[in-house]
C-alpha cells in the first residue's frame, strides 16, 4: 500500500488519516507533540520538530508522497521535501497563504475581489492607512493569525489606533478595509492531478468568539452568488496549478457580490459537514486528490448544519448523541480548554 506523509498532527490531520486507511493508504504523521489527535490513528508518527532535517528525511524515505492539515508549515521544509518527493498541495500555495498580504495580492491577480489592505509596518503607517480608510479597518498580522487572534478592528475614527502597532506586536500588518457583510460564506474545492475540479455547495459560517460556531447547508445565498463563489475558487485553483483541498472564505455583501478573505491550503473546518451529508468528504476528497484517484462526488445528500464543540461544549455529547441524524465527532483530546477545538456535530435537516 502507498504510505502518506502528513505534517501537522491536529484533527485535520487525524481526519485525513481516518480517509485515508479508507483506501487502504498508510499514514505517518510529522508532529512534535507525541500522542497528537492525528497519531491516534494513524499507521505511526515521527515525534520531531516540522523543519528538523532528520525528520524529513525519514518522511520522504518512509512515505510516496507528503501533504499537510495546517497552513503555517514550515515553506522551507516543503521545498526540502519536494527535492525528493511529491508534496501537495504546492509549496507555492502554502507560501502565498501564510502571509494576508501576498495572499490578498494573488486574489487580486486572479481577478477576484479582496477587501482594500495597506500594509503595515509601522504606527506612522498604521494612522496613514486608516486615515485612507476614514478610520474604518480590520488590522491583522500578516502571518499567524487563526480564530480572530492578532486582529484589532476599527468601527469609527472614535476608535483611537494609538499604540496598536506596538500593541500587536510590532510584527509586519495589514489594514483591510471594513467590509460591511451581510453574511460569511466559504467554500471547498478540490482539483485532482489530472486538473479535475470538484466544489462542494457554499457553507454559510457563523463566528463566536472569532473561531467558528456553525456551518449551515445551504446558505441563503442565490444560484448567481454561489456560483460566483465556484468560478472564484476554480480560477484560484488553476492559478496555482493546485492539487488537493482548499478552503476559501468570503463575505456576501446584500447586493450578492462576494469579497474574498482569506483561503486555507488544506481541509478546512466550514467543510465538517462533508462527512454526513455527502458520499464522499473533503478528508477522502483531499486523499484521492493527492494520491491521483478520482474525484469523489460533491453533491449533498441532505441539508445540515454543522457546529463546533468548543471547550466546555464537550460535555453536550452526551445530549447529541441522544438525537437522531446526528453525526458525532471526537478529537481525542483530554483536555478542555476555552477555544479548544474539541470534535463537532452535523445535524442532518431532512
Ligand atoms: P480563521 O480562524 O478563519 O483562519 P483568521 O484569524 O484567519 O480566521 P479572518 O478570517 O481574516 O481571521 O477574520 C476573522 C473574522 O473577522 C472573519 O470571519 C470576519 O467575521 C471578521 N473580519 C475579518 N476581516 C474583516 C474585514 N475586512 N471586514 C469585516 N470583518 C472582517
Ligand atoms: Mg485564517
Ligand atoms: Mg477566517
Amino acid at each position: 500500500a502507498k504510505t502518506i506523509g502528513i505534517i501537522g498532527g491536529g484533527q485535520l490531520g487525524r481526519m485525513l488519516a481516518m480517509a485515508a486507511a479508507r483506501l487502504n493508504f498508510r499514514t505517518i504523521i510529522l508532529e512534535p507533540q507525541a500522542d497528537c489527535p492525528a497519531a491516534q490513528v494513524a499507521n505511526d508518527q515521527i515525534v520531531a520538530a516540522y523543519d528538523d532535517p532528520a525528520a524529513l528525511a525519514e518522511l520522504a524515505k518512509r512515505c510516496d508522497l507528503v501533504t499537510y492539515e495546517f497552513e503555517n508549515v514550515p515553506v522551507a521544509a516543503t521545498h526540502k521535501l519536494a527535492e525528493d518527493i511529491a508534496v501537495y498541495p504546492p509549496p507555492k500555495a502554502l507560501e502565498i497563504a501564510q502571509d494576508r498580504l501576498t495572499e490578498k495580492r494573488f486574489i487580486n491577480d486572479c481577478g477576484i475581489l479582496t477587501a482594500r489592505f495597506h500594509a503595515v509596518d509601522s504606527q506612522t503607517d498604521l494612522d496613514a492607512a486608516l486615515a485612507d480608510f476614514g478610520g474604518q479597518g480590520v488590522l491583522k498580522t500578516r502571518r499567524l493569525g487563526y480564530d480572530g487572534k492578532g486582529q484589532r478592528v476599527y468601527r469609527s475614527s472614535a476608535d483611537s489606533a494609538e499604540g496598536s502597532y506596538a500593541a500587536l506586536g510590532g510584527v509586519p500588518l495589514i489594514l483591510e478595509s471594513f467590509v460591511a457583510f451581510e453574511r460569511e460564506i466559504s467554500i471547498i474545492a478540490a482539483r485532482g492531478l489530472d486538473g479535475s475540479v470538484a466544489c462542494y455547495d457554499p457553507a454559510e459560517n457563523i463566528h463566536r468568539n472569532g473561531i467558528l460556531h456553525t456551518s449551515t447547508l445551504p446558505a441563503n445565498i442565490s444560484a448567481e452568488t454561489a456560483a460566483a463563489a465556484r468560478v472564484a475558487a476554480e480560477k484560484i485553483l488553476a492559478a496555482l496549478g493546485y492539487v488537493g483541498v482548499i478552503g476559501i472564505e468570503f463575505f456576501a455583501l446584500s447586493d450578492g457580490s462576494l469579497i474574498a478573505n482569506e483561503m486555507a491550503p488544506r481541509v478546512h473546518n466550514s467543510g465538517h459537514w462533508t462527512e454526513a451529508a455527502c458520499v464522499v468528504s473533503q478528508f477522502e476528497q483531499h486523499i484521492r486528490a493527492v494520491t491521483g484517484l478520482p474525484l469523489g462526488n460533491p453533491v449533498r445528500h441532505s441539508d445540515c448544519v454543522m457546529q463546533n464543540l468548543i471547550g466546555d461544549d464537550i460535555h453536550s455529547v452526551a445530549e447529541w448523541l441522544r438525537e437522531d441524524d446526528v453525526l458525532v465527532h471526537l478529537y481525542g483530546k483530554t483536555e478542555s480548554r476555552p477555544g479548544r477545538k474539541m470534535g463537532h456535530i452535523t445535524q442532518l435537516r431532512r
